[in-house]
């Protein structure tokens, strides 16, 4: 299971895109309806996605306002298991 985690530099890549993401205005509405939370939540934690799944629901969280809120409370979870694990 270990080397299934994002590396430190994945985490990076998906922390900036929450963070653009984050500074997009509530307003605009989005072109593709959004993926479920299980989706975000499994691409935040790393599971196994299709790539073709993960290009669209990423490319989705740069452009959605609440999905990028979901992706950002699931990245904290995971950092946070993260920090438990090295912990221990
Ligand atoms: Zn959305």
């Amino acid at each position: 299971m270990e080397n299934q985690y994002f590396t430190e530099n994945d985490e990076k890549r998906l922390g900036k895109i929450v963070k653009t993401a984050l500074n997009v205005k509530p307003s605009i509405p989005s072109r593709n309806s959004c993926p479920a939370p299980e989706v975000i939540q499994a691409l935040a934690f790393n599971m196994e996605l299709d790539a073709a799944t993960v290009k669209n629901v990423t490319l989705h969280i740069a452009e959605c306002y609440k999905c990028s809120q979901l992706a950002d409370k699931y990245l904290r979870q995971y950092q946070n298991e993260q920090k438990n694990r090295s912990d221990a």
